[in-house]
């Protein structure tokens, strides 16, 4: 066996996961010590003051479950840390764009980081501000320009001169001027999954350092472009400061060397990426974060700007599924569960390991004899279809499991394959909850679409 040692708030350590030879386990109670918004009393998981288990009684499963303090927390750890410095924290919609979720965030004074018209009319609908947002994205057309444009949104983005040359256009149209930065890729190794990883030279994201100094040169000959700003995001779940603190050097370069050019920029924008633990991994805390970065920063005399998203949100969610199936077979066992890859892709897509917890602990344990390492899958056709495999758990059918760390990319990324409706989402706050996305019925489903009837 192998432990995973982690300190609790309390100052001893207690083994969160246990590799045996079958499987790995996962100490329910040891894990939601470092999770702010989950608890276990008298064995009842909960969330802030809501019992798992009256959830899904009450909404069913598969739900998504928030937590309102959890996330305000974070924005708050986010603002205190970096209150040294003019700051902006833009969350990045994508992560969870439920509109709970945004007005809560916009309440307490967030800015939003959209991709899209979309996210840009949620966070509206939400009762954001235009002029709090930044539009990143590598592929906008002309309409999302004038959308935004027309509400007035407070940067651009820009990832490439067509995109600049096409902004250019759709701003004299509207006889307005647009205010940009560009986003540079700084060629730092974010050293996290490569379909998570942004800020190579290989990447599609950005424009080349190198090319960097030539493109704002010709921004600034572009009659209706204001230069406001300059931006990188390298990559998410980034666990380490030191691929920030590389970028930001390279960032800090070329503020630098724009200045020499006349350039001068009103905000540097260093995206998000920063890392969450979703089992027993150690990412750097946000305070650690802003004491790497805030001595550069506060010598630069530019606005700051993040772009956080999972580290927002991930950790104030869990997905609830129910047990419906247990199929031992010869060489593995399989829970089949209410919830599948369409709600939640993380773990087929970006082979991610996310803790699966019971909401009763009672006969859960290392120990108990009816522990047995099990893979957690839905009943899609897929053999990549599961959201965990060999966990040592004691299941029966009908019992109602939590998915930690749900809270970002889980039902933004889910879809409707084999015509499964998406789950349900409760938003809790204390003792409060409340449904915040009513689960798709099935007819929802095919409404949009008609029979073949030409001829
Ligand atoms: C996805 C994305 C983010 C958020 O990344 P997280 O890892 O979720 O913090 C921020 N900025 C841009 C441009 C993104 O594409």
């Amino acid at each position: 066996m192998s432990n995973s040692e982690a300190t609790t708030d309390m100052g001893s350590t207690t083994a969160i996961t246990t590799q045996t030879e079958t499987g790995l386990y996962i100490d329910a109670k040891a894990l939601t010590a470092h999770l702010p918004a989950l608890s276990y009393r008298d064995e009842a998981l909960h969330i802030e003051d809501v019992s798992i288990k009256a959830v899904a009684e009450q909404y069913q499963t598969p739900c998504y479950v928030y937590s309102k303090q959890a996330i305000l927390e974070v924005y708050k750890a986010y603002s205190d840390s970096f209150a040294s410095v003019e700051h902006q924290i833009c969350y990045a919609v994508k992560a969870n764009s439920n509109l709970a979720v945004l007005g809560i965030l916009a309440q307490a004074g967030a800015g939003f980081d959209i991709v899209s018209r979309g996210e840009l009319m949620r966070v509206l609908a939400a009762g954001g501000q235009a002029n709090r947002v930044v539009y990143s994205g590598v592929g906008k057309t002309y309409e999302d320009i004038e959308f935004a444009l027309n509400q007035g949104i407070s940067c651009f983005n820009v990832e490439s001169i067509s995109e600049l040359s096409l902004i250019n256009k759709v701003a004299a149209q509207l006889d307005k001027s647009a205010p940009i930065s560009l986003r540079v890729n700084p060629d730092v190794d974010a050293k996290t999954h490569p379909y998570i990883s942004t800020g190579l030279k290989d990447n599609k994201f950005g424009i080349a350092h190198e090319q960097a100094l030539a493109v704002y040169e010709q921004a600034a000959t572009m009659p209706n472009i204001e230069i406001i700003g300059i931006d990188c995001h390298i990559g998410s779940q980034l666990t380490e400061v030191a691929p920030f603190v590389a970028a930001l050097d390279k960032i800090i370069e070329l503020v630098h060397a724009l200045a020499d050019k006349g350039i001068t920029l009103q905000h540097i924008d260093l995206g998000g990426g920063l890392g969450v633990r979703y089992i027993d991994e150690s990412p750097v805390s946000i305070d650690e974060f802003a004491a790497a970065l805030l001595p550069k920063l506060t010598q630069l005399d530019l606005k700051v700007f993040f772009e956080p998203g999972r580290s927002m949100v991930a950790n104030a969610g869990v997905l609830l599924t129910r047990v419906d199936v247990l199929k031992p077979t010869e060489h593995k066992n399989f829970a089949i569960v209410d919830a599948a890859m369409n709600d939640l892709i993380r773990p087929a897509l970006y082979q991610a390991e996310m803790a699966v917890i019971p909401s009763t602990l009672s006969s859960h344990g290392i120990e108990t004899k009816d522990s047995q390492a099990w893979d957690i899958v839905g009943a899609i056709c897929e053999t990549g279809d599961f959201l965990a495999k060999d966990r040592l758990l004691a299941l029966r059918a009908g019992d109602i499991l939590a998915i930690t760390g749900a809270g970002a990319y889980g039902f933004t990324m889910s879809s409707n394959y084999n015509s499964r409706p998406r789950a349900s989402e409760v938003m809790v706050s204390g003792e409060s909850h409340q449904l915040v996305r009513k689960r798709e019925t099935i007819a929802e489903l095919y409404a949009n679409e008609s029979l073949w009837q030409a001829e």
